[in-house]
């Protein structure tokens, strides 16, 4: 089975309590467009990581809101902001490093940072199909010149996942992967 790819830039999921803060009580974020996984989406609002004296502007927000707020780096932004933050499962809450984030109506400071571990999202009958189960690390192969075998894709099956292989921008372009391309499981 070819596995579709999604390719991730850096973004932020958001918190009520920062959502409040950032962006004013209750505001309606709206929304900038859709992404693989359903009922999910890009916003169009975007926020500001500060970290020291550097920042990286333009930072999407995404939609919904979840429990608590995460910032979502890459490797490569740990080396602008000067920030540490780990390799991690997107949604673990331990031992995240510190960031500030700007928005149009105020800020917030925080355990926020990570560089999201690489992962499949798909659906129980997905795993089933393809002799996975939800938190399996298993290794996905994509062809071309850089082609290489991706180790420790962390696997996220759930009934409301669309079947797809999350890297980001900085693994995508390591592998040579554009838009549309597919990978496949190794067994
Ligand atoms: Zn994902």
């Amino acid at each position: 089975m070819r596995i579709p790819i999604g390719i991730s830039n850096r973004h932020v999921h958001l918190g009520q309590l920062e959502a409040d803060k950032l962006f004013g009580p209750g505001y309606a974020f709206k929304k900038f467009k859709d992404i693989t996984q359903p009922g999910q989406y890009a916003c169009e609002e975007t926020v500001t990581l500060v970290w020291e004296k550097w920042k990286i502007e333009k930072v999407r927000v995404m939609w919904p809101n979840r429990r608590t707020t995460q910032v979502e780096i890459m490797v490569g932004d740990n080396f602008i902001l000067w920030t540490n933050a780990p390799i991690e499962v997107s949604g673990e809450t331990k031992d995240l490093a510190y960031i500030k984030i700007v928005g149009p109506a105020g800020e917030v400071y925080g355990p926020f940072a990570l560089v999201a571990q690489r992962h499949l999202h798909c659906t129980i009958k997905d795993a089933q199909e393809l002799g996975i189960k939800n938190n399996d690390l298993i290794k996905m192969r994509v062809w071309g010149i850089r082609g290489l075998v991706f180790e420790n894709v962390d696997v996220r099956a759930r009934d409301d996942y669309a079947l797809d292989f999350h890297v980001d921008i900085e693994e995508a372009n390591a592998a040579g992967i554009k838009p549309g391309d597919r990978a496949e499981l190794i067994r």
